[in-house]
């Protein structure tokens, strides 16, 4: 079995923001030669998330305005956690839209539903974040 891995360094102008990283992903797959096995895609930051759904602008606008609805940025005040840090919203929204995905491998190609693209969720940016791609198989 062949084992491949690679991280992913972003580091966003906004507090949040939703990128697509299916290409980099394909890009480690093809680094890794791998034909048939499986893909993880996890964030390494507890206020970061790597999630699968649509490459759709509107329903990027909706999955903010839920997040904001279920945890609000503001007021900072609402949130335990807040005492040294102002990123309690941040770990609740990373919570709601995951950690980590798996994508199989078939021929080569990460082995997708329909419209399936891969994203990094974040939500307290403005600094650096990682990304874990682990790839096994032959
Ligand atoms: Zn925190």
């Amino acid at each position: 079995m062949k084992s491949y891995r690679k991280e992913l360094h972003f580091h966003t102008p906004t507090r949040r923001a939703f990128l697509n990283i299916t290409d980099k992903v394909e890009a480690a797959l093809k680094e890794s030669g791998i034909q048939e096995g499986l893909c993880l895609v996890n964030a390494k930051n507890i206020t970061a998330s790597v999630f699968i759904n649509d490459d759709e602008a509107g329903l990027h606008q909706d999955f903010e305005a839920w997040l904001e609805k279920l945890a609000p940025e503001k007021p900072y005040s609402q949130y335990h956690h807040n005492g040294y840090e102002d990123n309690g919203d941040a770990h609740l929204k990373r919570t709601i839209m995951g950690r980590e995905v798996v994508v199989a491998i078939t021929k080569g190609e990460l082995d997708f539903g329909t419209w399936e693209q891969i994203f990094y969720g974040e939500f307290d940016g403005k600094r650096d974040k990682r990304v874990l791609v682990k790839i096994i198989g032959e």
